[in-house]
């Protein structure tokens, strides 16, 4: 699904010094390329704050806990993400309130949000689901509307931007950089992945930030002095100054992820049984997965095993929506109705999505997935 080694070689050289650096100094924990990081991240997507963490899943609890999520609070979100985002809301003490999704971008539905909002939402909490923006026109009106805060995960979608209705700008915000708070994941495989595990929040409020750090610290902003009961969550030194080496990078790969999705737009364009990702005009689309529809009468999970045959991996992101997840059955989810994340689980299948593909490996994967199709 990705080559990490292929990503890697040509930057080797300086990614061995970074780490070397690191090795010769021993400040492994909150040495400088830490903070040196953070600000070249803040700079790159455009927020005043920056505060990194061990990985994406702790970056959203810190997001909540900063928030003051606790006991007898609802937090607004999707089932149609990786567990992560509504697990952190169970571990909170709140009580997770998964809405549909739009059957077109798969990003949570702002109408369904706005009609699950009660005096006890503490949080909205939108997922740029395979590095597409959600709506955050619609979203933020909402938040205005209602003083709800948004915490934008943004694990899938760094790098994209969101245009709204001004149209396209260089200059349009980024996301993760558009709700009280953001959050974004380093684990290797993401758009901006690092060497191991890392995360971050982003946030333009002072205080938030503040406090966003004082709960990955242990809940202390003086040494041995504890304000509130946080968690120790931090970016490692030798992962910082690796992503240090990265960063300079990642527009040119987000834009070769963009060019690999025309290709295989393009290869399966005309096919009645595929539909391919849509692509809203509002926002650029740094496809963290290239995700396919089949439509019902094509069998997913044996196009998965035929394909696994020819030597293709893929993957099916997410199989299981929230509401169906045993974990959440204390929520009593399984009997709300949401067609459109149920329909999704059965139907999608990602292929193979990294700046490194070659045409040729894209026409390969694309003449299997067409054999299997028109044959089944
Ligand atoms: C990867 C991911 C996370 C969690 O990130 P980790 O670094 O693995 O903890 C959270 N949300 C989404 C949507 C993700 O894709």
């Amino acid at each position: 699904m990705v080559d990490l080694v292929r990503q890697h070689a040509p930057l080797r050289a300086d990614i061995d010094a970074a780490i070397a650096r690191v090795l010769d100094t021993g400040a492994f924990i909150k040495g400088p390329d830490v903070g040196a990081f953070a600000e070249e991240l803040a700079a790159y997507v455009g927020v005043r704050h920056v505060v990194p963490c061990g990985n994406g899943t702790d970056a959203l609890q810190l997001a909540l806990m900063a928030l003051g999520v606790g006991p007898g609070d609802e937090v607004i979100t999707t089932g149609f993400t990786f567990i992560a985002t509504v697990e952190v809301v169970g571990l909170l003490g709140a009580r997770p309130v998964l809405v549909d999704v739009n059957p077109c971008t798969f990003n949570i539905d702002a109408e369904e949000v706005r009609r699950a909002i009660t005096p006890r939402t503490k949080a909205i909490v939108p997922v740029h689901l395979f590095g597409q923006p959600a709506d955050m026109d619609r979203l933020l009106a909402i938040s205005e509307e209602t003083g709800v805060p948004i915490v934008e995960d943004n694990a899938q979608g760094i790098g994209a931007r969101w245009f709204g209705a001004a149209g396209q700008r260089g200059d349009a915000p980024m996301t993760g950089t558009m709700g009280a708070l953001g959050t974004t994941s380093f684990f290797p495989s993401k758009n901006l992945g690092c060497a191991g595990d890392g995360g971050a929040v982003f946030t333009n409020d002072d205080a938030l930030a503040e406090r966003v750090a004082m709960c990955a610290n242990h809940g202390m902003k003086q040494r041995y002095h504890h304000e509130v009961i946080g968690i120790n969550s931090r970016l490692d030194t030798v992962q910082a100054a690796l992503l240090r080496v990265k960063l300079p990078h990642l527009d040119r790969w987000n834009d070769a992820r963009r060019a690999a999705a025309d290709r295989y737009d393009a290869n399966f364009a005309g096919v009645a049984s595929i539909r391919t990702p849509y692509r809203d005009p509002r926002a650029t689309h740094v496809f963290h997965q290239y995700t396919l529809r089949l439509a019902d009468g094509v069998d997913r999970d044996g196009c998965v095993a035929a394909l696994a045959a020819a030597g293709v991996p893929s993957g099916v992101y997410y199989p299981v929506p929230g509401h169906r997840q045993a974990a959440f059955e204390q929520w009593g989810l399984a009997s709300i109705h949401q067609p459109q994340s149920d329909i999704l689980a059965r139907q999608v299948i990602s292929l193979p999505m990294h700046p490194e593909l070659t045409a040729l490996e894209q026409d390969y994967i694309s003449d299997q997935v067409l054999t299997f199709v028109l044959q089944n």
